[in-house]
């Protein structure tokens, strides 16, 4: 089994890496990548354990982007971690979230919840990358909500009171710079509900035709007739469909690592591509 699409403390998941190969390789995955947001911070780790766990780690990360103002997720797999323009905008991404966090802190106070230092610090630990999961669960420590969810869509939405926005990379500049790096460009959860309106066939087909290499059918935001669907599109568009778990440790209910897979044909033709554009 092979799970694509999983992320680690270094972003917004709750397990470091090596425990979260660890956790891949107890349940028979023969390869996971690990893919934060907006950080390539935690693949160290991950190569180490896959080493010792027998598990193939593929690096890679999920960038944070936007396509007509909506949020979109890009995956990248085996992008060169040290390419520089990759690097300056991942450099910008996170400062504009870290930028973000006071802001969202005092809307929270001025909702009557504050959030204490303690609280912020045991939630964010030592991520380059905080985000909106972390507030979350800075919120639950304080005890105001008992979920992410209940955070989520009480007060962090987009439409909701204590949401901050964010820059996030223009989704062909995303994808640019994905291929840049010699990585492979594949967009996360394309129907989940944020990026749903702007991703119609037609503008998959403009992607496709800019060099994006594939679409994740396979995710827990999708029910079966969107999976479907977005398989038969990716068939006729000559994308590769993908499927992964989205795992977040204790951050997201029903994302086990596993649940939802990549063929082995199609992985084999992303590694292919991962390797052939590293030579380039
Ligand atoms: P941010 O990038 O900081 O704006 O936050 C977006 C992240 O929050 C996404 O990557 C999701 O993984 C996560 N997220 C969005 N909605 C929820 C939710 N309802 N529960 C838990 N996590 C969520
Ligand atoms: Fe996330
Ligand atoms: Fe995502
Ligand atoms: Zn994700």
């Amino acid at each position: 089994m092979i799970d694509l699409h999983t992320h680690s403390e270094y972003s917004d998941g709750t397990d470091q890496p090596g425990e979260l190969v660890a956790k891949a390789a107890a349940a028979g995955l023969s390869a996971v990548a690990l893919t934060d947001h907006d950080t390539f911070d935690g693949l160290g780790e991950a190569y180490a354990a896959g080493a010792a766990a027998g598990v193939q780690v593929v690096g890679g990360l999920e960038l944070s982007a936007e396509y007509l103002g909506a949020s979109v997720h890009l995956l990248g797999y085996g992008p060169n971690p040290g390419d520089p323009a990759l690097g300056a905008e991942l450099a910008k991404l996170r400062a504009s979230r870290t930028r973000r966090i006071p802001a969202t802190l005092e809307r929270l106070a001025a909702l009557g919840m504050p959030i204490s230092a303690a609280a912020w610090s045991q939630s964010v630990g030592d991520s380059p990358s905080p985000g909106r999961p972390h507030v979350a669960d800075a919120m639950i420590l304080e005890g105001y909500v008992a979920t992410r969810d209940e955070a989520f869509h009480d007060y962090l939405d987009t439409a909701a009171d204590a949401y901050v926005p964010r820059y996030y990379t223009p989704l062909l500049t995303a994808i640019d710079l994905i291929r840049g790096a010699g990585g492979v460009a594949v967009i996360a959860h394309p129907w989940s509900r944020d990026s749903l309106a702007v991703l119609s066939p037609e503008v998959l087909a403009d992607l496709a035709a800019h060099g994006l290499d594939g679409i994740e059918a396979d995710h827990h935001d999708h029910p079966p007739e969107f999976r479907a669907r977005l398989r038969a599109l990716a068939a006729d568009l000559g994308l590769l469909a993908t499927g992964s778990s989205d795992y977040h440790g204790l951050g997201k209910q029903n994302h086990e690592l596993g649940s939802c897979v990549t063929e082995p044909e199609v992985f084999a033709e992303i590694m292919n591509r991962v390797e052939s554009r590293n030579y380039e």
